[in-house]
């Protein structure tokens, strides 16, 4: 089973052999685009929502590796989707691939390699050039924005 993400869609020429699905908010993301592949593939699509319980874990996760503010919540509810179904990732996203990791979710990435090893994320201001490990609105000492890095 292949759990599709937006960035497969977008990626894709034709729907995969294998049988796959998508959580609804992936759907609503190819209408806003009006992505004229729905119209051929609509039909063929699964479509199904998560449990809020695997949707809780993915929540936990990607708090846990700064991962939370780079996933929108349709990101979310792939992964999630990919624990109800036992299913396999097919995404392009770094923070989608770097969270199904960490919960020992298998990913396929649409055009790049994909990435080998899960990286954190650290943020430095970029006024006083302090890090944080936490991800914070802008600057606790001097108020100037802040940038992400992924931690090495
Ligand atoms: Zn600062």
């Amino acid at each position: 089973m292949l759990i599709l993400d937006s960035s497969a869609f977008f990626s894709m020429d034709n729907l995969p052999d294998e049988e796959h699905a998508c959580p609804p908010g992936v759907i609503r993301e190819l209408e806003n685009h009006e992505d004229p592949r729905l119209a051929l593939w609509g039909d063929m699509v699964r479509v199904s929502d998560c449990t809020e319980a695997s949707l809780e874990k993915v929540r936990a996760a990607a708090t846990k590796s700064g991962d939370s503010n780079r996933l929108s919540p349709t990101d979310m509810t792939v992964i999630a989707l990919a624990i109800d179904l036992n299913g396999t990732i097919w995404t392009d996203d770094y923070s989608i691939q770097n969270v199904a990791s960490i919960l020992g979710i298998p990913y396929r990435a649409v055009g790049m390699a994909g990435i080998k090893k899960v990286v954190k994320w650290n943020y430095q201001c970029m006024g006083c050039k302090k890090w944080y490990k936490e991800k914070q609105p802008d600057c606790p000492i001097c108020g100037s924005q802040m940038k992400a890095c992924r931690r090495k």
